[in-house]
């Protein structure tokens, strides 16, 4: 579990420090909550972003899954998660599809 305070009304959050930028929170997410930006600052020129947290359904994949326990989810005594829609579940595809990035489509405007 998260060594960081958790930041209240906010689902899922991220140690940037930590994170390595491996995917893998992104690939699990069902609900197109988060997706990798490009950053130059960066070792590998990119990094987590959580996109559309009004979307989290608090499934707590992406935590599960992060080998470097740099993503978390809030206590769902704590935060009322969203209900997964289907157009969470098309944007969750389409950053898939688009090798985890963000795309214009898919950022929060
Ligand atoms: S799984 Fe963890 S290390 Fe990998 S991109 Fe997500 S937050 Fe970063
Ligand atoms: S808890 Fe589930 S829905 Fe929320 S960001 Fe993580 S993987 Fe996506």
């Amino acid at each position: 579990m998260s060594n960081m305070v958790a930041p209240s009304q906010t689902p899922v959050w991220v140690n940037e420090t930590r994170c390595k930028a491996c995917d893998i929170c992104v690939s699990r997410c069902p609900a197109g909550v988060l997706g990798m930006r490009l950053d130059p600052h960066k070792v590998l020129g990119k990094v987590i972003e959580v996109a559309h947290p009004e979307s989290c359904i608090g499934c707590q994949e992406c935590e599960l899954h992060c080998p470097d326990f740099a993503i978390y989810v809030a206590d769902r005594k704590e935060f009322k998660f969203a209900k997964i829609t289907p157009e969470a579940q098309e944007r969750a595809q389409k950053v898939r599809d688009n090798n985890y990035m963000l795309d214009t489509n898919t950022q929060r405007k």
